[in-house]
């Protein structure tokens, strides 16, 4: 279906957002070439473009697509992508770690990113960080004696009080009883 040049889709396109890029691509009729709202080729003007919902319906067109933003494929799948995401989660979650400064380090914008990761993962990035530094903490406090403060720095929670805050509530626990009950289960 071809749609209509909007404010809003104008917008996606002049800022090259990423998050659009499931929604429509835009065709430029000067050039004959379409591409995906993120493409960071030079803006087209308004009265050149047309939006199509499907690349399908742009080659149908006779548009060719953009060797830059490759509209029709190849683009990484979702779930590959969040795989890498989880992967760069596993290995730094001991240091600071924002959506924003995630979304960085994965190319993709912080909304496309949060949004992305929920759909597959059925959690939000910043949960799924939360539960990895928990299970790092129980691994910690079961099997180390290490103080409760130490532990929460290494697992990228310097705050303590907060992380003793984050551990009860996830758990049910405080640091300290876990450590407990689990030297009680292991006798
Ligand atoms: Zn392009």
């Amino acid at each position: 279906m071809e749609l209509g040049v909007t404010e809003e889709r104008w917008k996606a396109i002049i800022t090259n957002d990423a998050s659009y890029d499931d929604q429509f691509f835009y065709a430029v009729k000067t050039t004959g070439i379409f591409c995906r709202p993120s493409c960071k080729s030079k803006p087209p003007r308004w009265g050149n473009v047309r939006i199509f919902q499907q690349a399908s319906e742009a080659i149908r067109e006779e548009f060719r697509p953009c060797k830059r933003c490759k509209p029709t494929g190849q683009r990484l799948p979702d779930r590959e992508w969040v795989a890498q995401i989880t992967n760069y989660i596993d290995a730094h979650y001991s240091e600071k770690l924002t959506l924003a400064h995630l979304a960085d380090m994965c190319h993709g914008s912080p909304y496309h990113l949060h949004r992305t990761f929920k759909r597959i993962k059925e959690m939000t990035p910043v949960e799924y960080i939360q539960q990895k530094r928990i299970d790092k903490a129980k691994e910690l406090l079961a099997h180390s004696g290490k103080p409760i403060a130490a532990i929460s720095a290494e697992v990228g929670v310097p705050n303590t009080p907060y992380f003793i805050t984050l551990f009860k509530k996830t758990t049910g626990q405080t640091p300290s009883e876990y450590r407990q009950n689990q030297l009680h289960g292991n006798q």
